[in-house]
């Protein structure tokens, strides 16, 4: 039994073999900085592994208007940052490096290898995220946020009564392109064969739907525009004709890969990749490991609630530390 008046972090090195974290958090989306304000709160002094490629998905977004709080928005690096300094203030301890390796194998306290330096930890919280599938191309990167998007719900608002190509034949392409229909005054969704993947009930609403249109055997091999979009390359899959599609915004709904190579074998996961967890906790099949965030939803997707998930796996490892952790 643990009392957490005992907790051990205060007591302890931050560095060198005898050092032993209450809470490592792997991951610096709005999961992972959620949980270490939290942690953080609770006095947990938690270490989080904030990657070179720091703040998730928001920091390849602009304008957030849907994250509660933002009457007038923000744009998505500024509310990362703000969650940075928010998590930062209460003792969070931020490192920016990628985690090279875990041992999550034989029980706490875990391993988390960085740059050749080991750190244990009583508890780890891993919040690495998914990211978004791109085709790739060059100007398809270089105009992410100014018309390309891999977000609906995210960005959509911004094109209303704008034409619109969504890329994909799976249900996220038909959710994205029935949401994006109020907004555009057309979505055409560009499909590189000639039936779609999706669900039947996806398919038919967006048959029904008006605004919605298809190009069937057909792929985006180049954006076009400068500051923004203006069209798109297509080629026929079948023919490899190509043709230019005038359009103002382009959304890839291509899938999602959840960042999970270094928990292969080690965690429970689905077999799209995703950390499977206990529901309605975040506890994950090896005992004082919690996940949150996108590498678990692959459904949500949303800054607010991977916070919410975030804010979870805190609490559930505050109550970890805080009993017996095998009857938890
Ligand atoms: P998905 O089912 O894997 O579909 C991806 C689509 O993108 C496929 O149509 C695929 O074409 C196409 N694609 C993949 N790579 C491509 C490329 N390089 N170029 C062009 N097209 C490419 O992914 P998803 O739609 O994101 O769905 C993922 C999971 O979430 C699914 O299980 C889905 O049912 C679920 N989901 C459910 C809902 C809902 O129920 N409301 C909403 C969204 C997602 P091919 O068909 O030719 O492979």
């Amino acid at each position: 039994m643990t009392d957490l008046s005992e907790s051990t972090a205060a007591m302890v090195p931050r560095r060198g073999p005898d050092a032993l974290f209450d809470v490592i958090i792997v991951g610096s989306g709005p999961a992972g900085l959620t949980a270490a304000l939290y942690t953080a709160r609770a006095d947990l002094r938690p270490l989080l592994f904030e990657g070179r490629a720091a703040g998730g998905q928001l920091m390849l977004t602009t304008e957030v208007e849907n994250f509660p709080g933002f009457p007038e928005g923000r744009m998505g690096p500024e509310l990362m940052n703000d969650m940075r300094k928010q998590a930062e203030r209460f003792g969070t301890e931020i490192v920016t490096a990628d985690v090279d390796a875990v041992d999550l194998t034989s029980g706490s306290p875990f391993s988390v290898t960085v740059g050749g330096e080991v750190y244990r930890s009583r508890t780890v919280i891993v919040s690495t995220g998914a990211t978004a599938r791109w085709l790739g191309l060059p100007n398809e990167q270089r105009l992410i946020g100014r018309g390309v998007s891999s977000c609906a719900t995210c960005d959509g608002f911004f094109f209303r009564n704008r034409e619109l190509v969504v890329v994909g034949g799976g249900d996220s392409a038909m959710e994205e392109a029935t949401f994006l229909s109020k907004f555009a005054t057309k979505v055409t969704v560009v499909h590189r064969r000639g039936e779609l993947r999706a669900t039947k009930i996806m398919q038919e609403r967006a048959f029904k739907n008006d605004r919605i249109e298809f190009v069937w055997n057909a792929e985006v091999v180049d954006v076009v525009g400068q500051e923004s979009v203006e069209g798109v390359v297509l080629a026929d899959t079948v023919t490899g004709k190509r043709s230019e599609l005038r359009t103002d915004g382009v959304f890839l709904a291509i899938g999602h890969d959840p960042t999970t190579a270094l928990f292969r074998g080690q965690l429970d996961l689905d077999d799209a990749g995703y950390i499977l967890v206990r529901e309605p906790t975040t506890a994950t099949s090896v005992d004082g490991v919690f996940a949150a965030g996108d590498v678990v939803d692959h459904v949500y997707r949303q800054a607010v609630t991977a916070a919410g998930m975030g804010c979870k796996a805190a609490m559930d490892t505050e109550r970890w530390l805080g009993i017996d952790a095998h009857n938890w």
